[in-house]
């Protein structure tokens, strides 16, 4: 396929001539059609993967020239760097057409921005900090945005953005086109295309099988988290094999307890990455991993992807991702430039679907591995894991036959409202946390972890 086939117009065919781009990256030639129908889209693709003109050149051929001063296409971004590489490649692609594109984000002055705004916009891009200020304060309006383009949206809700995205739904008009970019999948993606987009098409490049060859995987069958923490701790007992070992979670949670647990025996040589840490202790542990000083770097998925470390010896997915995609980009993290690379995974009884469903998507079984015997096998359980138990048809249930029926009126909603036991005590719950212990006392007082 070239650029011809997507029957663009003669303002873009030169822009792309003199970026000397003559084929369509396969997200470009796969989003073309579904962006330029119209429907919600959510794309998956990672940033390289040419993601920015696979939004952007369906809506440059289909954005007519206007004179109103409003801006008709929203790009929501999460970073200001980023802010600055969007607007850089749609002023690129849009060389030849009138378009007025402006970038917008926190930290700068925002009366400079204003009248920016004043002199009229037709594509804004935005941090979304920024964004909501500049319509809150009126100079903005976002009336007339027909397409909203959400990118990096896994970033954004792994930063703590979906409070602000939603005030910024509120206020932009209910018919537009939402066009949405992720490189992984994660939970809070799922439930935010869950509870705002239309049934959307996905496009997502096929993964193609042969990055995989110059990675050896292998995988274990691992009953719970303390048993996947002694197997890792055999594992890398071995030091000159296992140098530079980068460990997958799903959560942040996890990880710091997979840190915390990790700590004990490999308090020199290991460090943590996640959203929840500051800038400049990610910062600090990436700088460790990278130059040696730490072998082990445990992270999640979305924080991994902006990493670009060489000579990973070893990826160890501590779980099995729910997204098969993201199983790819954890373990494409390995066997970089030639190299061979090494994968392991562990899956409890709960992820063997999940273990399945990317065995599919790869067309191979990955190469099964017992846990060796003297890996203790624990049977303590952290609070996941257990089981909670719920009495449902208990015959022996007392059943209060003159206990009053449900009320004839429905509750106001201020009546209704659950007692949380006073703003006071929930500030405090939430400042304070819970003691750093392993899970209920009392739960593994008879159940002792064995090292
Ligand atoms: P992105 O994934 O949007 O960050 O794009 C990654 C890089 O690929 C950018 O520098 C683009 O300018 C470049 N690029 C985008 N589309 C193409 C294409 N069709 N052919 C070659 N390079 C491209």
């Amino acid at each position: 396929m070239n650029f011809q086939d997507l029957n663009l117009n003669t303002p873009l065919y030169n822009a792309l001539d003199d970026l000397g781009f003559t084929t369509p990256t396969p997200i470009q030639a796969e989003a073309f059609g579904v962006v330029s129908s119209g429907k919600d889209v959510v794309g998956i693709a990672q940033t390289g993967t040419g993601k920015t003109f696979a939004y952007m050149l369906p809506i440059l051929k289909n954005l007519k020239f206007s004179k109103q001063d409003t801006p008709r296409v929203l790009v929501l971004v999460p970073t200001r760097e980023l802010v600055v590489q969007v607007v850089d490649e749609i002023e690129k692609l849009s060389k030849y057409i009138n378009t007025r594109v402006l970038g917008v984000y926190g930290g700068t002055n925002i009366n400079t921005q204003k009248q920016q705004i004043a002199q009229g916009v037709d594509i804004l891009v935005a941090t979304p900090g920024r964004l909501y200020d500049l319509a809150v304060s009126r100079v903005l309006q976002l009336k007339s945005i027909q397409k909203l383009v959400i990118d990096e949206v896994d970033v954004m809700l792994d930063l703590g953005f979906r409070h602000q995205l939603i005030n910024i739904f509120d206020i932009l008009p209910e018919r537009r086109q939402n066009i949405m970019f992720s490189a992984t999948m994660t939970q809070d993606v799922d439930d935010l295309i869950d509870d705002f987009f239309i049934s959307p098409q996905r496009v997502s490049i096929a993964i193609s099988g042969t990055p995989l060859d110059n990675i050896e995987q292998e995988r274990y069958n691992v009953p719970n988290f303390y048993t996947k923490v002694n197997l890792l701790n055999a594992i890398l007992q071995d030091k000159e094999t296992f140098n530079k070992v980068l460990i997958f979670v799903g959560f942040k949670r996890m990880a710091d307890r997979l840190f915390e647990a990790l700590d004990e025996t490999f308090s020199e040589e290991s460090c943590v990455i996640h959203s929840n840490k500051t800038q400049n202790y990610r910062l600090r542990s990436i700088e460790q991993f990278r130059n040696g000083e730490n072998r082990i770097l445990v992270a999640t998925d979305v924080m991994a992807r902006g990493l670009d470390i060489d000579n990973i010896t070893h990826v160890i997915n501590f779980d099995t991702p729910d997204y098969p995609e993201n199983y790819i980009h954890r373990i494409g993290r390995t066997g970089r430039a030639e190299r061979e690379g090494h994968s392991i995974l562990f899956s409890t009884v709960k992820e063997q679907d999940a273990l399945e469903r990317l065995e599919e998507l790869m067309k191979m079984k990955i190469p099964f591995t017992e846990i060796p015997e003297d890996v203790e096998i624990s049977t303590e359980l952290i609070e996941e894991e257990r089981v909670k138990i719920k009495e449902r048809n208990n015959p022996t249930k007392r059943k209060d036959q003159d206990a009053p029926g449900p009320a004839f009126h429905e509750k106001t909603e201020k009546n209704s409202k659950e007692n949380l036991g006073g703003s006071y005590r929930r500030e405090i719950a939430k400042k304070y946390k819970k003691p750093k212990t392993r899970g209920d006392k009392n739960y593994n007082k008879n159940n002792k972890f064995k090292k």
